[in-house]
């Protein structure tokens, strides 16, 4: 069977799985598309390589060929995983939504080492994720018509999936709306917020008409576990801010965003001098009592007014 073929063939089995109501083949589903979708990333490469495959090779290597030049051969039998995937495409400039892509292997990832009562919905989410993907690829990088080469049956029932996934994820969304909160990262953040147990972002309120941020009760919709704030609000800010967090200390400046000294959690917010998740707030006027300059919040919660220097002078006087 051409590495095509294979590919839609997978993706369809994997649909099959999903559409049987049997809890057993949930991660079966989630499995055999996820396998699809990176077959079609390789029927890309296979295209892109001149008339040998190589690249599908892990690893490839030049050598003297009999004609006295140089070719490039694959080197041992390994194909090509992931990472070189996203480096090849790029390479080529093949475009793909790789946060998609990325999204569906977690969950796949998370499903394989945990049994959760939930895992149906969180096959519908990857298999939501996936649809984008698949269609990406086959349309863009493989100029195909997904409807002729996965079949009506298929390719609707995908359609179909996605369709009702987004409706769920629109009407948890909707009970966060509600909710008037104390920071402007946390309003930033609600599109990212994650189940902390199953990292279904399925995330909903138990009393959808709260709008106080001090009453928040979550749960989760995919695996009915109730989730604290401070881990979803810490999760969904690594996404929200997490590509500005990598910047900003390299310029010498703080992160966007900080542990909490009275909460643990990574939700302290610098700009706004406060907790996204609990009452902890710097005072605008925290300054050292020694050297008047103005103090962090780890400073502030931990050493008594004094900032970290004075702190120390103060220690070894003791
Ligand atoms: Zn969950
Ligand atoms: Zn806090
Ligand atoms: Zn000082």
């Amino acid at each position: 069977m051409s590495l095509f073929a294979n590919a839609l063939e997978s993706i369809q089995i994997g649909v099959e799985d999903l559409l049987k109501n049997d809890n057993r083949r949930v991660l079966s589903a989630v499995r055999n598309v996820h396998a699809g979708v990176l077959l079609l990333c390789k029927e890309k490469l296979r295209r892109l390589s001149p008339d040998d495959e190589i690249l599908l090779a892990q690893r490839f290597e030049p050598q003297p060929n009999d004609q006295g030049e140089v070719s490039i051969e694959a080197v041992g039998r390994n194909t090509v995983g992931v990472d070189d995937i996203k480096k090849r495409f790029k390479a080529f400039g093949v475009s793909l939504d790789w946060k998609r892509l990325d999204a569906m292997t977690d969950i796949r990832n998370h499903m394989e080492h945990s049994y959760y009562k939930g895992s149906r919905e969180r096959a519908r989410q990857a298999v939501a994720d996936a649809l984008l993907v698949i269609r990406q690829l086959l349309v863009e990088a493989l100029q195909e018509d997904p409807l002729s080469a996965l079949g009506s049956e298929c390719w609707t029932a995908l359609l179909e999936n996605a369709d009702l996934f987004e409706a769920e994820l629109q009407t948890c969304r909707a009970t966060l709306d509600k909710i008037d909160w104390e920071t402007e990262a946390a309003t930033r953040a609600t599109a990212d917020f994650v189940c902390p147990s199953c990292h279904s972002a399925l995330i909903r309120q138990r009393d959808p008409a709260n709008t106080s941020q001090h009453k928040v009760a979550l749960f989760c919709s995919a695996c009915g576990e109730d989730a604290e704030l401070g881990p979803v609000l810490s999760l969904a800010f690594d996404e929200t801010f997490g590509a500005e967090g990598h910047i900003a200390p390299k310029d010498g400046g703080e992160p966007p965003i900080t542990t909490c000294p009275e909460c643990s959690e990574e939700t302290y917010v610098v700009e706004e001098g406060r907790c996204a998740a609990c009452d902890f707030a710097l005072p605008d006027d925290a300054a050292c009592a020694v050297c008047g300059n103005g103090l962090n919040a780890e400073e502030y919660y931990e050493h008594d007014g004094l900032c970290s220097y004075h702190a120390h002078i103060a220690s070894k006087d003791d």
